[in-house]
């Protein structure tokens, strides 16, 4: 089984995929999902990064599995997104320093929108990554594996609902169906772009639900979050998050984070240096909470871990 599954993950990351930008069919290229040279880099040591590779759901009994993995600036935070001319020409405000401008409705849609991309995108291959090990699979898995598929699927409609509301926004240059808010928070080394399915107690059922969208990234001496929603489809607990962000005190604001990448998120990336100051126990009391709250989404979910105490 372990053979097979290795064997699946190496297929699908060498498959070719499809720009994922308003029904292009080109072959898409490595996509970062934050700046290269201007974010990733920057905070870079030897030009590598720390990013989580957390398990997949069935894997999950096999702590083994989940680690902090050092990787290369080049492959750090990347997703086999768009083709080469929308990479360049569809993120090149964001890209450029020259023009950067985070209150810039815009980029603000544009960074959202390319955090998306990605979190489609990796639904879609965990997907496909499912559908082929499960003819290799214990009898007894077979059920827990249909209902994970089941909920990818679910998953990758209701962000492709908000993924075409970007791309009218994008191409119309209106940008009035989202709220997305700027906030310039003291700095910390560690990048996030994702979508997120918070329980509203709304539920899920009815596609599209709510789903807001965060972004965390530092530039040179501060660090922004950029966190907002569809204006039709507004996300209390995004609120509450944003307030408590802006209150100023780190303490308050980086238990945030701590929380945001404890109990939320899987794909994300810090430096080595703030790696560094996390203490061995707070990794593994990390890993472990990551593991048990695999499956929650309530509003509620809170830890008692700050990883970022001491930064
Ligand atoms: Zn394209």
């Amino acid at each position: 089984m372990r053979k097979e599954l290795l064997d699946s993950k190496k297929k699908s990351a060498k498959k070719l995929r499809v720009c994922m930008f308003d029904n292009c069919n080109k072959t898409a290229i490595k996509s970062h999902v934050l700046q290269k040279n201007g974010i990733l880099r920057e905070i870079s040591v030897n030009n590598h990064l720390i990013q989580p590779l957390p398990p997949s759901p069935f894997e999950t009994e096999n702590k083994g599995v989940f680690d902090f993995k050092k990787i290369g600036v080049n492959d750090v935070y990347t997703f086999k997104g768009f083709c080469k001319e929308h990479d360049n020409d569809l993120f090149e405000v964001i890209e450029s320093n020259e023009n950067l401008n985070f209150d810039n409705e815009e980029q603000k849609a544009l960074l959202s929108y390319r955090g998306l991309c990605q979190e489609i995108r990796r639904k879609e291959i965990a997907h496909e990554w499912l559908s082929d090990v499960i003819k290799a699979c214990p009898i007894q898995s077979i059920h827990m594996m249909q209902s994970t598929m089941l909920g990818y699927k679910h998953g990758i409609e209701n962000l492709t609902y908000f993924k075409t509301e970007f791309e009218k926004a994008i191409k119309s240059n209106d940008f009035s169906s989202f709220v997305l808010r700027t906030i310039k928070i003291p700095k910390i080394e560690l990048c996030i772009s994702v979508p997120l399915n918070i329980d509203d107690n709304k539920g899920i059922d009815k596609i599209p639900y709510t789903t807001s969208f965060i972004n965390v990234f530092p530039k040179n001496n501060t660090c922004y979050i950029i966190a907002g929603f569809h204006k039709d489809y507004k996300c209390n607990w995004t609120n509450k998050f944003l307030k408590n962000i802006s209150t100023g005190k780190r303490k308050i604001i980086f238990k945030e984070l701590s929380d945001l990448v404890t109990t939320r998120l899987e794909f994300w990336t810090m430096s080595p240096n703030l790696f560094n100051k996390i203490s061995d126990k707070n990794i593994k009391k990390y890993k472990k909470l990551f593991t048990d709250n695999l499956f929650n989404h309530s509003q509620s979910l809170k830890t008692e871990l700050n990883l970022f105490r001491h930064i």
